[in-house]
């Protein structure tokens, strides 16, 4: 099995597996230091893109340094991701052909007023690289911010989870 990093039509990089991989295979771990997440957000307060993978709760996330962090979000994912003592895998969730590209669904959160829009161009995309959850604890959140202010008002910056 290879793993190569090459442009990609859903977003600047991606990464291509050069060989078919089985479905439920184990292709790639998410590794990188581990910070909390108070220290993630101090780094990278003024960076637009981060390569950061939150774990368990969300209080320690991963600073992405792997081939891993390249892979792109689709919302019609060929792989998923999963949390195992502490350490995150990407696994195969369909049989994937030599040559596609490796995607996974990023379920973003905490994410501040960055609209994360999704270009997968998959059939069911949902338009955003949010995970369902957190679209509707957005749309609650700035439905409560905008009958106070008119606009709305939410703090983070953006992680990647299960
Ligand atoms: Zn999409």
């Amino acid at each position: 099995m290879g793993l190569i990093i090459r442009s990609s039509a859903i977003h600047a990089a991606g990464c291509y597996t050069t060989t078919r991989i089985p479905k439920g295979k184990r292709i790639a771990e998410y590794t990188g230091p581990r910070i909390s997440k108070d220290e993630a957000d101090v780094l990278y307060e003024d960076s637009p893109i981060t390569y950061l993978f939150g774990l368990g709760d969300g209080t320690v996330v991963i600073d992405g340094h792997c081939a891993a962090m390249f892979i792109n979000h689709s919302c019609d994912p060929n792989c998923e991701t999963s949390e195992v003592k502490g350490r995150v895998w990407i696994t195969a969730i369909k049989n994937i052909a030599a040559g596609a590209e490796i995607t996974y669904d990023y379920c973003l959160y905490d994410g501040g007023d960055d609209e994360a829009t999704c270009n997968c161009g998959s059939q069911n995309c949902r338009g955003t690289m949010y995970s369902r959850h957190e679209v509707r604890q957005r749309k609650a959140a700035a439905r409560a911010e905008s009958q106070k202010t008119g606009k709305p008002a939410v703090s983070g910056r953006r992680k990647k989870a299960r």
